[in-house]
């Protein structure tokens, strides 16, 4: 539309693509299995839905402005420093946080190929420029990035594992990437989907090892949250200190703050979906893989199928949805030949194999 007179947005502002989210209706399908938004099957910890209710009933006050409660929580659980902690409304605020704080006009903010998407517009939102790198087989291509790095290179993200792709780095790659850090630039690592990698801290040994390293994390994942937006950052004192001068005092609410808590708590819950995830993923992929359709080994709770063109894609996409499953079609993100699935409970994954069958026999 054209801009009305005088008033104008500031600069970048109107070169934000608006973020395509994941579907969630199908027409003529009343309850549509959703598997588009990388979304825990199981919902919240039935702890965590306990403790919002009884938040609720304190709703006339204003919620705590430090979060001190859940950091302490965060903090004794993953065995982090709880000042070193900085929570916001989804880990989506705490990117915003990072790129108006450290980003601004002339100075670039990485990302690589198929990054997620919230990368590019917190950059332009803070009047900063998103620079793209190539990645190598839908994986983070360190040397790229490296490479990629000029003077004006404030902050570089990446997500370990990534989304949409489901690949990871491993920790070896983050440290020579960290290594290679100019001055002046910070590394993201976004840790959305950490909790399904096995074996991979998140980058938390690296953050407390650097003063250049952040690690964000999320409750909208494993925490079956992803209602309520809730997100960490994990870096050092004197990023945190920043962050908090540009966040609202009461970012989070008294029911965010409490169903995260007990959430974070509820490490039995957490262990149990992480078990059945780990299992359903690999028979999800492996189901796919004997269907001819390609998929990479997934660290995270969706697999990225592969198909032999668009056209295959999105015929594929349509079949999914006549039988009532809703998954991603990740063509913003550079992948109009894939579909992204989140693995749900095992009665869905049957589901979504099942239907994928009855396509390829047909
Ligand atoms: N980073 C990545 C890689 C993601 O996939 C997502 C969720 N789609 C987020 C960050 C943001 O998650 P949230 O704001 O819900 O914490």
């Amino acid at each position: 539309a054209p801009l009305p007179g005088p008033i104008r947005p500031q600069p970048g502002i109107l070169d934000i693509a608006l973020y395509q989210g994941g579907a969630s209706k199908i027409e003529g399908h009343a309850a549509p299995l959703k598997l588009s938004s990388n979304e825990n099957p199981f919902g919240p910890s039935p702890a965590a839905v306990t403790a919002m209710a009884e938040a609720a009933a304190g709703a006339h006050r204003y919620p705590s402005t430090d979060h001190a409660g859940l950091r302490a929580a965060i903090a004794e659980i993953y065995g982090l420093d709880a000042d070193n902690i900085i929570c916001g409304v989804g880990s989506d605020e705490v990117i915003h946080f990072l790129c108006q704080a450290y980003a601004g006009p002339g100075d670039e903010v990485l990302y690589t190929e198929h990054g997620f998407g919230m990368y590019p517009i917190a950059a332009r939102a803070a009047g900063a420029t998103p620079v793209v790198v190539a990645e190598a087989e839908r994986r983070v291509d360190v040397d790229a990035l490296i490479a990629g790095i000029t003077p004006a290179t404030r902050l570089i993200f990446i997500a370990n594992p990534a989304n949409p792709c489901a690949t990871m780095i491993d920790s070896g790659e983050i440290t020579r990437l960290a290594d290679a850090l100019p001055d002046q630039c910070l590394l993201i690592l976004d840790g959305a989907y950490v909790e399904f990698a096995e074996g991979y801290d998140g980058g938390k040994s690296l953050v407390e090892a650097r003063d250049n390293v952040v690690m964000t994390r999320t409750f909208s994942k494993v925490y079956g949250l992803g209602g309520l937006r809730v997100g960490y950052g994990y870096g050092p004192r004197h990023v945190i200190d920043t962050l908090n001068r540009i966040r609202g005092p009461f970012n989070l609410s008294a029911m965010a703050l409490a169903g995260a808590e007990a959430a974070v708590r509820d490490v039995d819950w957490v262990a149990e979906c992480l078990r059945v995830n780990a299992e359903e993923r690999a028979r999800l992929a492996g189901g796919l893989r004997q269907l001819g359709i390609a998929c990479d080994d997934s660290q995270a709770n969706f697999v990225l199928a592969r198909f032999k063109d668009e056209a295959a894609a999105d015929a594929a996409d349509a079949h999914l949805k006549s039988d009532g499953i809703i998954v991603r079609a990740p063509k913003s993100y550079g992948l109009p030949d894939c579909l992204r699935i989140t693995v749900g409970r095992p009665e869905d994954n049957s589901r979504v194999l099942a239907s994928l069958t009855a396509m390829v026999a047909a």
